[in-house]
């Protein structure tokens, strides 16, 4: 089964009289528990590509399935329905929030799913032991390094079990080590809980994670079939 499909998607952004094409025409399909890199310089729209895919934005035009469901052209409020529990991201600088822990941030949205607090305990203790961060649950971001803010953040994008995890540059604020830890977690968690994981990079060493490669360029899809391992 498809959980996403990208179809001759389009979007143009427009600030004053300047148009920018950030992308011309893209289709796509990723089937569940894929493990995909998507690739490209930088401008070449991968943001914008995993925004349209996240329901955080909408097309110009063209249309984006999410588990065969047609987001392009719900309102707002429809597509924050959509992401809840089917989507979760990680970002470049993490996005924590810092005055909570690394144990509340991973709770935070199992608060609002409804969950009972013996529920919420036992998945985010579960949550903090599949990233290696048991120890550091009581630990604001400020008390963490860049790696293990990073592991929190997967954590909680993984909290209420999504299909769907969207990472745009995961590593490209961590060192060398500190990246392959959180690509190898990821790839774990992939591997265990058939969670579908569509990365956004240039490192190459990340792109070698992948068992799949899209590559961009100014806004179209150039290599669709290029394997990782
Ligand atoms: P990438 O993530 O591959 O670096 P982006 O999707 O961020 O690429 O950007 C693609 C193109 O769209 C770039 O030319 C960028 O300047 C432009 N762009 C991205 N976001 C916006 C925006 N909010 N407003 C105007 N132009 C944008
Ligand atoms: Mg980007």
């Amino acid at each position: 089964m498809e959980v996403v499909k990208v179809e001759n998607v389009t979007r143009v952004y427009r600030m004053g009289e300047v148009e920018t094409h950030a992308l011309r025409g893209v289709s796509l399909s990723i089937e569940n528990s894929e493990f995909t890199a998507l690739v490209g310089p930088s401008g070449s729209g991968k943001t914008t590509l995993l925004q349209l895919i996240g329901c955080l934005d909408q097309p110009s035009s063209g249309k984006v399935f999410i588990n065969g469901k047609d987001v392009s052209k719900l309102n707002r409020s429809r597509r924050a329905d959509t992401r809840r529990g089917t989507i979760g991201f990680i970002f470049q600088f993490f996005a924590l929030i810092p005055t909570l822990t690394a144990y509340e941030n991973i709770e935070m949205p199992l608060l609002l799913t409804g969950e009972s607090a013996n529920g919420r305990r036992e998945r985010v203790r579960h949550l903090l032991e599949a990233v290696d961060l048991k120890d550091r649950a009581n630990h604001r971001p400020d008390q963490l390094s860049g790696g293990e803010q990073q592991r929190v953040a997967i954590a909680r994008a993984l909290a209420t079990q999504p299909a769907l995890i969207l990472a745009d540059e995961p590593t490209a604020n961590l060192d060398t080590p500190n990246g392959k830890q959180v690509m190898e977690i990821m790839t774990r968690l992939n591997q265990e809980t058939g969670v579908t994981f569509v990365f956004a990079t240039h490192d190459p060493r990340v792109i070698q994670f992948a068992r799949r490669v899209i590559t961009l360029r100014d806004g179209l899809v150039t290599d669709n079939n290029g394997k990782g391992k």
